[in-house]
């Protein structure tokens, strides 16, 4: 996990919890209070003081909701003239390469092979099922002729726990018998190469050529998708328009770590339902309307 982005600690999710759960207990309370003098002073019924109500609770949304949003303001700020500046976006990059100089994925690999076997099978999983899943994997086949002398049935007994399990078995067993078809067993450093893979998409593609080759590519995920369209950086209706955005805006000088800086951003401090804004480096840059302090 990249320093300075640790998750939030069960001390805070309870705090957070508890708050709401303290105020409910002081309602419940405050009521049985209540009903207990009223029961015992009739009289002085009309002299009670005045309660303040209860502070209505943030508005909650489940992730899809969330993102949707997030995806709403950004069509919105696109028809504005709200912009970030040259200079707005050099600070924002300058801060989080202070914070994080050099921010890594999370997803457990060993060289290029195994990365894109990872990335692969992180589609509608999070980078914790992927690794737990990895483990068993590679130490069983760590190479593509490994991987095809595996076997689909036992690809698919490994990641199991996984959804989709058993089209991402097929894939990560074709994709080894087609690198070692066309690629002498190497995963190719070329997008059109990688993208002819089964399984392989675009952000797949971008994720092994940035973190494998060191190409400045950015790898539009949920959460950078969230991030870009919520602050403004980069509003798009879509991943792609999203990722060009970004390349257009960036400066070169952050481009190849600008897209974990992003993610690790938007999975552990502006996340989906419940963004972090007090503990957001660049909440003074960000458009988005509903920040919580
Ligand atoms: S201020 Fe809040 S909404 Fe804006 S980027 Fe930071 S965490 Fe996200």
């Amino acid at each position: 996990m990249a320093a300075g982005h640790a998750p939030v600690s069960p001390a805070v999710k309870a705090g957070a919890g508890g708050g709401k759960a303290g105020t409910k207990a002081g309602a419940a309370k405050g009521a049985a209070k209540g009903a207990a003098k009223g029961a015992t002073r009739p009289a002085l019924s009309g002299k009670r003081k005045q309660v303040a109500p209860p502070p209505s609770p943030a508005p909650r949304r489940n992730k899809a909701v969330a993102n949707a949003a997030a995806a709403a303001h950004g069509k919105t700020l696109a028809r504005t003239l709200t912009a970030w500046s040259e200079e707005e976006i050099a600070e924002a990059f300058t801060r989080f390469e202070a914070q994080d100089p050099e921010p890594k994925g999370e997803l457990n690999h060993t060289d290029a092979f195994t990365l894109l076997v990872a990335v692969v099978l992180s589609a509608q999983a999070t980078d914790t099922g992927v690794n737990k899943a990895t483990h068993g994997l590679f130490a069983a086949a760590s190479t593509p002729a490994a991987m095809v002398t595996l076997g689909e049935e036992e690809v698919a007994r490994h990641i199991r726990t996984l959804g989709l399990y058993r089209g991402k078995a097929k894939n990560v067993v074709e994709l080894s018998r087609l690198l070692l078809e066309r690629h002498a067993g190497v995963v190719p450093r070329d997008r059109a190469a990688l993208e002819a893979l089964p399984g392989v998409g675009r952000k797949t593609a971008n994720v092994v050529l940035n973190i494998a080759f060191g190409v400045p590519t950015i790898a539009v995920d949920t959460h950078l998708f969230r991030v870009a369209n919520r602050t403004g950086l980069a509003p798009g209706p879509t991943p792609l328009a999203v990722e060009l955005g970004l390349e257009a805006r960036i400066p070169d000088r952050f481009k190849l770590h600008a897209h974990h800086w992003l993610i690790l951003h938007g999975r552990y401090i502006c996340k989906a339902t419940r963004p972090e804004c007090g503990r957001c480096i660049i909440a003074d840059l960000c458009r988005w309307p509903e920040k919580r302090f």
